[in-house]
């Protein structure tokens, strides 16, 4: 099938590039110049493990191309996707200016009546109106559906090819035809294809995210809890997690969500119950304790280390919101920076994949270091911020000789407190009690 995909970012790209690799001709379209350039030539905007190889290939098949011409873009597809951002708006709903100026180029430029699919995420009753602007004085029937995107950065290429359900918003049967046909290849192994209206495929998006958000601050408090308490968050963790009707996903204590998602789709929710006349006491819950744990690490240091932090040094390692992405958007470790920055500290951080995108932030601020263990020497304090798979076992003989004090604060629970005081150092995470050099 032909296709086109607006908006070339972690979902257009990842989306549009698997749909290429099954078969289809797939055209991506985004209005960075830049950026098309640069995939035009082979270079991968972003970083998500086996995405790079996928696109070479593809373009090399000419099943995937890349335009800036909308047009040109969308003139033979069966399907256009929009994937742009919708981020949040100054007022905490999502901010479609992107998606409407996207529709209205769709409506000026299309020669047929054209099938548009959003897989950005919008509020509740977006896709209605979107019809409605498609077809505004245009001599087209043109007709919308709804196809939200559950894909995890850091997976993203696995998750769209093995995904847990394909979930479809649809008016005709001729949608749900195409789209089912372009899905079938990545649902062999019997995961649904869920067909229901575009307010339902719309509130199912955000409901998902609403509710793994609201897993990560429950156990976040029940961490902060389990400090007071006396009481190890991981034994209880454990303890919960063999009861069936809770299970282990998604109930990690750390020091708050982050990300492009999670944040502003939990606020898009706020701000659209709102709206509706309903207050949304367990969101607002949600996002206040996400907020406050973000600050967990900072107020763990000034506890170990001293309130006055001027002349401290301390290294983090992590930048990334997550493992096996370069993404920092509404990441934790932004906060810990400018939070150790006004207090007067030196901050020398290390990601595998990140640094570039934290150096467009802080400058020369902060010391960039691109190897772990460069970047605890002459530290006082060093923070876990990323459970990157490379930070959890490192020499730790290596990190004592270098650093020149012997605080770890560890955000993502990565070590065994009784192991860390054995090794000599002052130690504390979260959810579990603090220790000192036995
Ligand atoms: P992104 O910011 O990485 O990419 C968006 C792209 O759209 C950019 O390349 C931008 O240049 C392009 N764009 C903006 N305006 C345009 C226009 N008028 N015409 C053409 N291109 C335009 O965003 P993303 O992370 O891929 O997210 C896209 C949507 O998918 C959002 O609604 C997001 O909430 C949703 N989503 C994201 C994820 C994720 O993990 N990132 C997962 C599921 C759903």
């Amino acid at each position: 099938m032909q296709l086109a995909f607006i908006g070339t970012g972690y979902v257009g790209l990842v989306s549009g590039t698997c749909f290429a690799e099954s078969g289809n001709r797939v055209t991506c379209i985004d209005i960075d110049a830049e950026k098309v350039k640069r995939l035009r030539d082979g270079i991968i905007p972003i970083y998500e493990p086996g995405l790079t190889e996928l696109v070479l290939s593809n373009i090399q098949a000419e099943r995937l191309t890349f335009t800036t011409d909308l047009a040109e873009g969308i003139a033979k597809a069966e399907l256009i996707f929009i994937a742009v951002g919708t981020p949040q708006g100054d007022d905490g709903a999502a901010d479609l200016s992107a998606l409407w100026a996207v529709v209205d180029g769709i409506r000026r430029s299309a020669q047929e009546p054209k099938i548009v699919v959003v897989k950005s995420t919008v509020p509740v009753g977006t896709n209605s109106k979107l019809l409605a602007r498609l077809n505004e004085g245009s001599k087209f029937a043109h007709e919308s559906a709804s196809n939200p995107e559950f894909l995890k950065e850091g997976y993203a290429v696995e998750d769209f090819m093995k995904p847990d359900r394909v979930v479809v918003g649809v008016r005709s049967k001729l949608a749900e035809q195409r789209l089912k046909k372009i899905h079938e290849p990545f649902l062999r192994t019997n995961h649904p294809f869920l067909v229901m209206s575009p307010e339902s495929a719309e509130m199912t998006k955000y409901v998902a995210n609403c509710m793994l958000a609201t897993k990560i601050s429950f156990i976040n408090e029940m961490a902060n809890l389990c400090e007071r308490m006396h009481a190890d968050i991981n034994d209880v963790r454990i303890g919960i997690g063999h009861d069936s009707r809770i299970g282990f996903q998604f109930l990690f204590p750390g020091v708050g969500y982050g990300g492009s998602c999670f944040p502003k789709d939990i606020r898009a929710m706020i701000a659209l119950a709102r709206q509706h006349g309903v207050v949304p006491r367990i969101l607002e819950s949600v996002d206040d304790v996400n907020e406050d744990q973000k600050s967990r690490l900072f107020e763990k240091i000034r506890e170990m280390a001293g309130t006055d932090l001027k002349g401290k040094t301390v290294a983090l390692w992590g930048l990334s919101f997550k493992p096996r992405t370069d993404d920092i958007r509404e990441a934790p470790s932004l906060v810990l920076i400018k939070q150790l920055l006004e207090a007067g500290a030196s901050v020398r951080v290390h990601d595998p994949k990140s640094i570039q995108n934290v150096k467009a932030i802080f400058g020369d601020k902060i010391i960039y270091c691109d190897k772990a263990y460069g970047t605890v020497e002459g530290a006082d304090v060093l923070a876990i911020v990323t459970e990157w798979q490379e930070f959890r076992n490192p020499d730790f003989d290596i990190i004592r000789k270098l650093m020149v004090g012997s605080i770890v604060v560890d955000g993502r629970n990565l070590y065994d407190p009784q192991t860390m005081a054995s090794l000599g150092f002052h130690y504390a995470s979260i959810g579990r009690a603090t220790v000192g050099p036995a």
